[in-house]
């Protein structure tokens, strides 16, 4: 099977690892698994703890709420007015 990209070198590695974490540390994720969840996503919130939805079976408790993850842009996102 071809490959599609190059190898990245390492310092082409290196320059984007900061930024990595850096993202890395303002995201949320799951409270059992630590993954971020995808956009379209249902997650559960207890408390302000959020668990997604693959590990809400490990919670007996009921969810605060829950919601739906929505793109970084989901806010700036031109809407129409209703009338
Ligand atoms: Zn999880």
């Amino acid at each position: 099977m071809p490959v599609l990209t190059k190898p990245r070198t390492v310092s082409e590695i290196n320059l984007v690892r900061p930024s990595m974490r850096a993202l890395r540390n303002r995201r949320t994720g799951c409270l059992h698994c630590h993954r971020t969840p995808l956009i379209g996503e249902l997650v559960f919130y207890y408390g302000d703890r959020m668990v997604c939805e693959l590990c809400r079976p490990l919670r007996r408790e009921r969810p605060s709420h829950q919601e739906i993850v929505h793109s970084g842009e989901h806010t700036l996102t031109v809407k129409r007015l209703q009338r």
